[in-house]
């Protein structure tokens, strides 16, 4: 567990056609920001979706090709291999109202796309591989 004083909130968009994941990350590190929470809403044009299989330890990728809502965009911030990084889950609606969701990947691509972050100040989470979970989580 760690506790953190709340820095700066920024609200912003990423660009039709951007990779959600990437211009996340990259907003990340041009602010320097290594710790907080990340929420966003909008619509994707494609998106690529993974769940975690427990049992094989290893993440199943699905791809999307069709225009869906971003029903929610939730994360956090912290750091991994010295970067910052943003664990991101989304749930999106498609056009019969049905719902996907999962850990989202890269190609994810905006059709519109806002969001907030809430920074913390304090020392950032760090992400280390778990050889019983399989997976890069907090190291303490
Ligand atoms: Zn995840």
């Amino acid at each position: 567990m760690k506790e953190f004083k709340l820095g700066k909130i920024y609200q912003g968009q990423l660009k039709k056609g951007s990779d959600i994941a990437q211009g996340l990350t990259k907003f990340l590190k041009d602010n320097k920001i290594k710790a907080g929470i990340i929420k966003g809403i909008g619509a994707v044009e494609s998106a690529k979706l993974g769940y975690f299989n427990q049992q094989t330890k290893e993440y199943e990728e699905r791809y999307f090709n069709e225009n869906m809502e971003i029903v929610s965009l939730t994360g956090n911030i912290s750091l991994k291999n010295d970067e910052p990084f943003p664990h991101l889950h989304a749930v999106f609606s498609k056009k019969d109202f049905s719902l996907v969701g999962g850990h989202l990947l890269s190609d994810t691509l905006v059709y519109a796309f806002e969001f907030e972050i809430v920074t913390f100040e304090g020392q950032a989470h760090i992400r280390e591989f778990d050889q019983v979970i399989g997976l890069f989580i907090w190291n303490d």
